[in-house]
């Protein structure tokens, strides 16, 4: 019998909602991650669970109603790590015409299934805060709803309740050799160290990697083409002093978001150029950052500069090529491939998607191979994700609950752990009755207990795992405060067998 019912190469957000779909279905899952999770696109996007308004003008009704449709069900599943998110969008009649965005944001909320979400409505940006910080010659604005989340943190606890239905989660193992025969005999390289397992059903859920995975461990050549598209984001020192975030038509058609980041940031982005290349090695250009800022001068007050960008990140969009040309015209839906054979196990690859969709994806996945897999029912839906037991509008109660239970902590202490671990906080501060019973303070409001936690439950290996993709605490941190965490966890690290 073969070790594993389904082996997922790939552990970004696609990979980890199909381990843990399928291991709550009860299937003997193995999803296997050559870095960290998230390592790949998953931690470098928008960071929006939207339906895409901009989709909408590339008549991508079916996506955006289905991403639509999963605000909702996201934010309910995990209310820590999501949260609604209203957007300004300054009317600007040399780029659309209002009237064409008035439409298009009814069919949104038309078609978004909201219940939580408040609708469209229109602001006086002389009157409103919202036109405070822009430009005076912007006068009028829509404002409408969709949500925004840490996206790697999202990817991390659909590993974690993967693993507590049973998945097994390898990171820094990468698969480097798929035979295929009645079942599937995948050799793993775990920093230097071998293994093989065996599986019924494999999964290519490798993103951008998913051709190279193809070529290098399949040894085929990839039917289908990929298109790589490069994305880039900047963050910068806060440029307006409310939680609402801005939409911006730039003069090329495409929009940029300024969104507020991480309490005394603006995140900004993205781009939209086409990638060849290695995805593992991709940083923002001079000329993305440029145009990122130019965008924003546009309709800011406070202009900006390359020199104000504190953190930069790119990211590489995989995109299932339907036959556009343009990157920004290739459809952002993603394609389910099964390929199976007489007498041989199936694959299955999932090209394109997003943080929106994953969910869908994975139970579309499971819809896939549900002749393989039997009594297999869908069961995402209203299941909240770990730490996510509680109401979608509950952060600020659980907040005041965690600072009575540990009267030490800070407001703003309370609410990034609470933001990031929900009810799971708990398990976080244990019995401490003082700050110092955390242990060590290495930067910001980073201590040894939750680092120790993040290594023991959430595959944290490195300082970068914890300071850029279990948290952003890495916008805080100097250089020495990075270094010395590194040694601590190095130090804290387990023997490798
Ligand atoms: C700039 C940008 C902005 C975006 N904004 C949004 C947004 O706001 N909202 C939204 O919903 N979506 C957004 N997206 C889309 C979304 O980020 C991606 O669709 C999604 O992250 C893809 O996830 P994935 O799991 O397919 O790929 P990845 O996250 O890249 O995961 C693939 C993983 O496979 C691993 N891997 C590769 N080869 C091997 C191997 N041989 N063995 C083991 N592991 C291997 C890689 O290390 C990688 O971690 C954005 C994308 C980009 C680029």
């Amino acid at each position: 019998m073969a070790d594993f019912d389904l082996a997922i190469i790939g552990g970004g957000i696609n990979g980890a909602g199909i381990a843990r779909d399928a291991a709550g279905r009860g299937f003997r899952v193995v999803l296997i991650e050559q870095n960290d999770l998230a390592s790949g696109t998953s931690s470098a996007s928008s960071k929006l669970i939207h339906g895409g308004l901009r989709y909408l003008e590339h008549g991508e009704f079916r996506l955006v109603r289905s991403a639509l449709r999963e605000r909702e069900v996201l934010l309910r599943a995990a209310p820590h790590l999501i949260q609604p998110l209203r957007f300004v969008l300054p009317i600007n009649e040399a780029r659309r015409s209002s009237m064409v965005i008035r439409l298009g944001l009814m069919v949104y909320d038309w078609i978004g299934w909201r219940k939580i979400l408040p609708g469209t409505r229109e602001l006086d940006l002389v009157t409103d805060e919202a036109g405070q910080s822009l430009k005076s010659r912007f006068h009028h604005a829509f404002e409408y709803s969709d949500c925004f989340a840490d996206d790697a943190r999202l990817v991390v606890l659909n590993a974690v309740d993967a693993a507590e239905r049973g998945a097994v989660i390898r990171t820094r193992t990468r698969c480097v050799r798929a035979e295929r025969s009645a079942e599937w005999r995948l050799v793993l390289n775990a920093r230097g160290h071998r293994d093989v397992v065996t599986a019924r059903v494999l999964v290519n859920a490798a993103g951008a990697w998913s051709e190279v995975f193809a070529e290098t461990a399949l040894r085929i050549i990839p039917q289908r083409r990929l298109i790589l598209d490069k994305g880039s984001h900047i963050v910068v020192r806060r440029l307006f002093d409310h939680d609402r975030a801005y939409i911006l038509q730039a003069a090329d058609q495409r929009v940029v978001f300024a969104i507020p980041f991480e309490r005394d940031y603006t995140l900004i982005g993205t781009t939209d150029k086409p990638f060849a290349g290695d995805p593992s090695v991709v940083l923002p250009s001079g000329e993305e950052i440029d145009y990122l800022c130019g965008v924003v001068n546009e309709y800011f007050r406070t202009e900006i500069g390359a020199a104000d960008v504190v953190w930069a990140y790119a990211g590489v969009r995989s995109l299932y090529d339907d036959g556009a040309h343009k990157a920004q015209d290739i459809g952002r839906d993603y394609a389910l491939i099964l390929d199976e054979r007489f007498g041989e196990a199936p694959m299955l690859t999932v090209y394109g998607g997003k943080i929106t969709t994953h969910r869908r994806l994975a139970e579309d996945a499971l819809m896939q191979l549900a002749h393989f897999f039997t009594r297999s029912r869908p069961w995402t839906a209203s299941r909240p994700l770990p730490g996510g037991d509680f109401v979608y509008d509950g952060v600020d109660t659980l907040v005041e609950r965690t600072q009575r239970n540990w009267r030490f902590l800070t407001a703003e202490h309370a609410r990034r752990l609470v933001r990031a671990y929900g009810t799971r906080v708990d398990q976080v501060l244990g019995e401490a009755h003082s700050i110092e019973d955390l242990g060590t303070r290495f930067g910001a409001d980073l201590t040894a207990a939750e680092v120790r936690y993040l290594m023991a439950k959430e595959w944290a290996v490195t300082a970068d795992d914890v300071l850029w993709r279990r948290s952003k605490l890495g916008l805080r941190f100097t250089k020495t405060e990075a270094e010395a965490l590194d040694r601590f966890m190095t130090g804290a690290a387990p023997a490798r067998p």
